[in-house]
């Protein structure tokens, strides 16, 4: 039996050996060559790029968090999207989701397409997916609850339709984090991450993740990081590795916050929606019970007006208006100008982005200071 996810943020369970000196944490092997011991023998590290000590030990990490057999750190989750994207060919086709976070939508657009591959945009929460299936389709592309939308879908569903056909589906299981969500068990062939999020959990450096079970593909994707070359640095592989070590912690400690904070806006007369999956209210609620150990920390509400959704971003004081999510600080975000601006207008409006839409980070501090800071913002943003 193996150990419990909270302990395994913390302790890699095949114990590795300890360092000479008993170092607690993990050393940062800051170089970029290794010398061989003689002709034809190697230490087991060559070139960081290849491989580097501090970045083996978070990847045995992630990969335990996630249940997979091996997990291939890189420079960003965009980093880590792309190289998914080697996966194809011009000619392939992949079914995506069309309310993912802004800048994989913006990666097939601009760069996917010009390379030959097509895509099919749904909302995969709600759609049957097998009448959209093409000879050339090769994979299903997903994030559940979107980005920022919160639709939930059913992953074992999707995976046995995507495994009958023979094509991957690729999860990004960033807002979940393998604390609450282990997609590779539902059947998805690979999980990806935006290691910056999370698992890094303090908004101090960008890393990306691919984790997978199967044995072949974790071999393409560590031969194509090594061609590629988005490795992930040994300073920052020692910066997520000491993120993870709280993951747990900060995971639960960001929900309870949130759920208090959907709370509170849903008795608000001037907040129209509360979009979290975690309110029985919310369509993917049962699912989310079922696949998931938790309901994460994001969530999305819309206002009864632009100008007030405006004004609050200007009010608000403890809580700071910034992109990104995960970190111990609460975030608010402006989807439509800010993650989700180069989504077109069309598809936004088509998927419920509106320009009364915000969406919220929700960090770990004192729950109290964070809806008075709200409160506060609310109150000013009416005055104005
Ligand atoms: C931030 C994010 C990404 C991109 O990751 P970077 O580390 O910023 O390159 C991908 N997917 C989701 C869901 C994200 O939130």
């Amino acid at each position: 039996m193996g150990c419990n996810i909270d302990t395994r943020c913390i302790h890699i369970e095949q114990d590795e050996k300890p360092d000479q000196y008993g170092a607690i944490s993990y050393p940062i092997y800051q170089t970029a060559t290794f010398a061989h011991p003689g002709v034809g023998r190697s230490t087991g590290y060559d070139y960081s790029r290849s491989q580097n000590p501090t970045r083996e030990n978070v990847e045995k990490v992630v990969a335990s968090l996630e249940n997979g057999t091996d997990a291939v750190a890189f420079s960003s989750g965009m980093a880590a999207i792309s190289a998914v994207m080697e996966l194809f060919e011009p000619g392939d086709h992949l079914i995506v989701d069309t309310d993912l976070y802004g800048g994989t939508t913006r990666l097939f657009e601009q760069i996917s397409r010009k390379n030959g591959i097509a895509f099919t945009g749904v909302n995969i929460s709600e759609t049957d997916l097998e009448p959209l299936l093409q000879e050339n389709t090769k994979a299903i592309y997903l994030e559940t609850p979107t980005n920022p939308m919160m639709n939930v879908t059913d992953l074992e569903k999707v995976c046995g339709l995507a495994k009958k056909h023979g094509i991957l589906t690729i999860v990004d299981n960033t807002f979940m984090s393998p604390y609450f969500q282990n997609p590779l068990d539902l059947g998805a062939d690979i999980v990806l991450h935006s290691g910056t999020k999370y698992l890094g959990g303090h908004n101090d450096t960008i890393a990306g993740f691919l984790v997978v079970k199967d044995e072949k593909l974790a071999r393409t994707f560590r031969e194509l990081i090594q061609t590629i070359g988005s490795n992930l640095a040994p300073f920052d592989c020692f910066l997520i590795r000491r993120g993870i070590q709280t993951l747990a912690v900060r995971m639960e400690k960001a929900q309870s916050n949130a759920i208090k904070i959907a709370h509170w806006l849903q008795k608000r007369t001037d907040v129209t929606r509360v979009i979290y999956p975690g309110l029985s209210e919310h369509p993917g609620y049962e699912i989310m019970k079922r696949q998931a150990r938790g309901f994460g920390a994001m969530l999305t509400f819309e206002v009864e007006s632009a100008g007030l959704a405006l004004e609050i971003l200007n009010q608000i004081s403890l809580i700071r208006f910034a992109e990104s999510l995960g970190g111990t600080e609460t975030l608010l975000t402006y989807p439509v100008t800010q993650t989700h601006a180069d989504v077109p207008r069309e598809q936004r409006e088509k998927n419920g982005l509106t320009d009364c839409i915000l969406r919220l980070s929700v960090g770990i501090e004192n729950p109290e200071d964070l809806i008075r800071d709200l409160e506060k913002a609310f109150r000013n943003a009416h005055e104005k």
